[in-house]
């Protein structure tokens, strides 16, 4: 038989779902993949499931996205970012971000273009710029600071680069951009007459205060970026796949073309309801970070209690933990695998956002839990620290 192309099927099964299948088999509390375990507003589940059984029709919707969403999107853009966006011609409707991610990639990359990535990377950036033929070029932060250095980030940068992906706020560092770090980057992606994919679906998880800064915002970035949102982290139904690109017309008409022959729509009442999700008033959103800072500290000092390390967490559903206080002699894939046979708690080794050289001993938790789930996860780790101390070779 002739051979397969090995950019994806010579990867392995994405480290997300080989550990949600993990924590299924053994029974364990899956902190592991980065979902809710609690459906978003059911406000929101009820439009969709109205119009889906009485309202809108269920066929093929407008290309771009039904005029709802759009529209929605761009308000959104107007209300919490003071952006000007004229939906009907800079606003995409992708089925998820994975989506947009894909299109922007297809529609960008030529076979020979350099684009800049920050490790810890979101695992389908790679796979999908090198589909598309780009030679990647890193730049890594690493816990517990996961500071930015900019000779470092400046040295990525060269005569080929097409563009720089970047994740804000960042999955899995849980690192929020300011604006200093982003006048670099924006800096250079101008000075390199290159674009910017932005990757925000964690936009509204920040925590403490802080704010978040799109790119697109940033002095020169307008014409340059392209800022992609998902109703999945935003509404917490991240099974519905309903994402959105907001971009210059120059960028998004050829972003547009690559949606065109990936998924050409997006389930039309998913939209709509998401369009309604949009317009929430302020205290859902605030609800939505403040909710989830309590689940942070709670997870945190839970952890801490039982002497792991806790590296700063500033937004996004997921708090790194670092494992070196156990004096474990095994690396953090290793230890999840452990934790999950063991403790009964799933977590996900940090190393699998990074392509060489990894830090070792972080592991990731979510925290989008219930605080039940939170309560037993301690419970069971700290049980597991516990057992550990009194026989160290068991
Ligand atoms: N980017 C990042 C950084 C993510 O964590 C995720 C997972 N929500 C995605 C993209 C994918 O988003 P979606 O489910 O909307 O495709
Ligand atoms: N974004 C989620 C995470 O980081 C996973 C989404 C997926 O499994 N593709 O855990």
């Amino acid at each position: 038989m002739k051979s397969t192309n090995p950019v994806y099927t010579g990867l392995e099964t994405s480290i997300f779902e080989v550990m949600s299948r993990l924590a299924k088999e053994n029974g364990a509390i899956n902190l592991g993949q980065g979902f809710p375990d609690v459906d978003g507003p059911e406000d929101i589940r009820r439009f969709a499931a109205e119009d889906i059984l009485s309202g809108g029709r269920n066929q093929y919707p407008p290309m771009m996205g039904v005029p709802e969403l759009r529209s929605a999107v761009a308000e959104a853009n107007k209300r919490f970012y003071d952006l000007d966006v004229d939906w009907r011609t800079e606003v995409l409707v992708t089925s998820g971000a994975t989506e947009a991610l894909s299109d922007c990639m297809a529609a960008l990359i030529e076979p020979g273009d350099e684009v800049v990535l920050i490790e810890p990377l979101y695992d389908c950036y790679l796979p999908l710029l090198r589909r598309a033929g780009a030679t990647p070029k890193f730049v890594r932060v690493t816990p517990p600071d996961w500071r930015l250095d900019r000779e470092a980030l400046a040295a990525a940068f060269g005569p080929k680069t097409k563009a720089i992906v970047l994740n804000n706020p960042m999955n899995p560092a849980a690192k929020v951009f300011d604006r200093e770090e982003l006048a670099t980057i924006a800096e250079l992606v101008v000075a390199h007459d290159a674009y910017a994919i932005c990757d925000e679906v964690y936009e509204h998880i920040v925590f403490d205060g802080r704010e978040h800064i799109p790119l697109i915002t940033l002095p020169g970035m307008r014409e340059r970026t392209i800022r992609i949102g998902s109703a999945g982290k935003t509404f917490s139904l991240t099974g519905w796949k309903v994402g959105y690109v907001t971009a210059a017309p120059n960028l998004l008409d050829p972003v547009t073309k690559a949606h065109q022959y990936t998924t050409f729509t997006t389930p039309p009442g998913l939209q709509k309801a998401v369009a309604y999700g949009l317009g929430k008033d302020d205290d859902y959103y605030e609800s939505l970070a403040g909710d989830l800072q309590a689940k942070r500290d709670r997870l945190a000092e839970g952890v801490a209690g039982t002497g792991l390390g806790i590296v700063p967490c500033a937004g996004t559903y997921f708090l790194t933990v670092d494992t070196g206080p156990l004096g474990l002699d095994a690396a953090d894939t290793a230890i999840c695998e452990t934790l999950t046979f063991e403790a009964g708690v799933t977590a996900v080794p940090v190393s699998a956002f990074y392509q060489s050289d990894a830090p070792r001993n972080f592991i990731r938790l979510c925290f989008s839990k219930r605080d039940t789930m939170i309560d037993e996860a301690l419970e069971r780790l700290a049980r597991w620290v516990e057992r550990r101390g009194e026989d160290p070779d068991a």
